[in-house]
C-alpha cells in the first residue's frame, strides 16, 4: 500500500469520495470558514471535509482512514482555545456537525441522550422546554458542541456548584481509530462493572477516540436566579468573600472574579457603562440558583450586608430583573470581544491553589507589565475553582508570544499550578506539558495513544509531546 504522504490532496480527496460518497465528503471551503478555532495556532487547508450523519458512518470513516493511514482533525464547534481541532498539512477534517440530534429526553429521570454535535445551547434550551436544567455554561454556548465539551472536559461558570462536564456524563459512545464502536450509553449513576472506560475519553481531546453519543444527567430547573456584582479592594478580600458566601448561600452557583482592567476593556469594547461610579481593583460576579425568589433575594441581600459590615466588599449591586442580570453578566462575557480585539494573543487558563493565587497574580502582573509594556494583560477567572484566566496581547511578533508563554508557564509551575485548568493542551501548550505532567505520566499517555490509535490518525501531533 502507498504511504499516505506520497499521495497528493487531489488523490486523497478522490479516494475518500470513491469510498465514502458525496453525501459524506465535501471539498474544503476557504480556510477561515472551516479549519480554525479561536486560538492563533496555525492551520492548513484540509484534504477534504468528512461529514458523517450517524455513529455507523463515523465508524465507516475511521475504518477507511485507518486502513489508508489518512490523518484526521476531529472538529466539534471549533470554539477551542488551544488549536487542537485546527487541520494540519495532509489531514482530512472529521466534522461532527451533522450528528446534531437530541435523541431522547427522559423527563422522569432527567437524562438526555444526544448526538455529539448537539450544541451546548441546543441542549440547555431543550432541557428547559422539558422543565429540566443543564447547568454547564460558557461564553461559547451557541457554537460549542457537547462532544467537544466532553473531549475537553469543559468547565465554565457553574463548576463551583455542579462540577465540570465529566460530572454530567452518565454514558458515552466512542468510535475507536479502527472503527470499533464502544457503546456504553448508561443512564444510571452507579456502574462499577469493570473499568469505567468513559473516563478515559473525557478530556482526552480526540486523542483516543471519537465521541459520537452522550447520556447527560440534567438537574432540576431552578426558578429563581439572583445575580450581583461586588466591588472589592483586593484579591485577598475575594477569598474571604468566597468563604463567607459558601457558608451562608448553599445556592451559590457562580463566583467569577475580574480584575479592573478586564472590566474596563470588556465594557469599552461592548459600549457598556462602568458598573459603579468609582473604580475598584477587583470585581466579583456572583449568582445563586434556587426555587423561591424572595427567599433567594433576602439570603443574598443578607450575605452582602454582612460582607459590607465586615469590610470584605466596598460596594455591591443586586440585579432587580433578568435584564439587569444579563447586563452584569455582560462584563464577564466580553471574552470573545477581547480575544478578537487583542489578536494575536495568548489566552491562559491555569489553576493554582487559592492561598497562592494572590502572590502568583502579583508576580505575573509585575513581570508582564515590565517585559511586555505595549500589551494588555487582563486577568479574570472562576476563582471559586482556583481557575485563573489571562488574556494577553496583541503580540505581532510570534517570538514575543512564545517568550510570554514560556515565562508564564514557568511561573505557574513554580507555584505548583496546572498549565490547563479547563481548555486542554492541543498544539498551543503541547511543548509546555512537562510543566504539569511528569515524564512517567507523559510516557503512559503516549502508550495509551499507541494502544488505541497505533497508526496515529486521530489528531496527531497534538497534546502528547513528541
Ligand atoms: P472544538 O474546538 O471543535 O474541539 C476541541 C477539542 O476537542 C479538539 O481537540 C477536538 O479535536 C476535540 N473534539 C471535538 N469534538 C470531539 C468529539 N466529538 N470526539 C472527540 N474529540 C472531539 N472552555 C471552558 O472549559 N470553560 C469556559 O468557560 C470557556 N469559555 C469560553 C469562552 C469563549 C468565548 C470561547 C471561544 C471558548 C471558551 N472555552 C471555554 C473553550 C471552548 O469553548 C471549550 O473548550 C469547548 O468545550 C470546545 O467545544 P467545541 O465543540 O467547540 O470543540
Ligand atoms: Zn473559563
Amino acid at each position: 500500500m502507498q504511504a499516505p504522504s506520497s499521495r497528493s490532496h487531489l488523490e486523497l480527496f478522490e479516494l475518500l469520495m470513491r469510498e465514502l460518497g458525496e453525501h459524506m465528503v465535501k471539498a474544503p471551503k476557504p480556510l477561515h470558514e472551516t479549519s480554525k478555532d479561536w486560538s492563533d495556532a496555525p492551520s492548513s487547508p484540509p484534504v477534504a471535509i468528512l461529514e458523517p450523519r450517524s455513529s455507523e458512518e463515523v465508524s465507516q470513516v475511521l475504518a477507511f482512514c485507518n486502513r489508508l493511514q489518512i490523518p484526521l482533525a476531529i472538529q466539534g464547534g471549533m470554539t477551542g482555545l488551544v488549536g487542537g481541532a485546527n487541520s494540519m498539512p495532509g489531514e482530512a477534517v472529521l466534522s461532527l456537525a451533522k450528528l446534531n440530534r437530541i435523541e431522547h429526553i427522559d423527563t422522569t429521570a432527567g437524562t438526555a441522550l444526544i448526538q455529539a454535535g448537539v450544541t451546548l445551547e441546543q441542549l440547555q434550551n431543550a432541557a428547559e422546554e422539558h422543565d429540566w436544567f443543564f447547568p454547564l455554561d460558557l461564553g461559547a454556548r451557541g457554537s460549542c458542541q457537547l462532544g467537544g465539551n466532553a473531549a475537553t472536559n469543559a468547565g465554565g461558570n457553574r463548576v463551583i456548584r455542579y462540577g465540570m462536564m465529566r460530572n454530567a456524563i452518565l454514558g458515552l459512545e466512542v468510535i475507536l481509530a479502527d472503527g470499533t464502536r464502544l457503546e456504553r450509553l448508561d443512564t444510571v449513576i452507579k456502574n462499577n462493572a469493570g473499568f469505567d472506560l468513559k473516563q478515559l475519553f473525557i478530556g482526552s481531546e480526540g486523542q483516543l477516540g471519537v465521541i459520537t453519543q452522550l447520556v447527560i444527567q440534567l438537574q432540576p430547573r431552578p426558578s429563581a436566579r439572583c445575580t450581583a456584582l461586588c466591588a472589592l479592594d483586593g484579591l485577598t478580600k475575594s477569598t474571604q468573600l468566597l468563604k463567607l458566601l459558601k457558608g451562608v448561600l448553599p445556592e451559590l452557583s457562580a463566583f467569577e472574579v475580574m480584575w479592573s482592567d478586564y472590566v474596563h476593556e470588556s465594557a469599552r469594547l461592548q459600549g457598556l457603562a462602568l458598573p459603579f461610579q468609582a473604580q475598584y481593583p477587583i470585581y466579583v460576579l456572583i449568582e445563586t440558583l434556587g426555587h423561591d425568589l424572595s427567599l433567594s433575594v433576602s439570603a443574598v441581600e443578607n450575605a452582602l450586608q454582612q460582607a459590607l459590615l465586615d469590610e470584605v466588599i466596598l460596594d455591591a449591586v443586586l440585579a432587580q430583573s433578568e435584564q439587569q442580570a444579563q447586563k452584569l453578566w455582560s462584563y464577564r462575557e466580553g471574552v470573545s470581544e477581547l480575544l478578537t480585539a487583542l489578536k494575536p494573543c495568548a489566552a491562559f487558563d491555569v489553576s493554582v491553589s487559592l492561598p497562592k493565587m494572590q502572590a502568583l497574580v502579583l508576580d505575573l502582573q509585575e513581570e508582564l507589565t515590565n517585559r511586555f509594556k505595549e500589551q494588555h494583560h487582563l486577568f479574570f477567572g472562576h476563582l471559586g475553582d482556583g481557575n485563573l484566566h489571562l488574556i494577553s496581547g496583541p503580540y505581532p511578533d510570534p517570538e514575543d508570544l512564545h517568550a510570554l508563554e514560556e515565562l508564564t508557564y514557568q511561573r505557574i509551575a513554580a507555584y505548583g499550578g496546572s498549565i490547563s485548568a479547563e481548555h486542554g493542551i492541543g498544539v498551543v501548550k503541547r511543548e509546555f506539558l512537562h510543566h504539569s505532567k511528569s515524564k512517567e505520566e507523559i510516557d503512559l499517555m503516549a502508550q495509551l495513544k499507541k494502544l488505541l490509535d497505533p497508526k496515529s490518525i486521530l489528531n496527531p501531533q497534538r497534546v502528547i509531546p513528541s
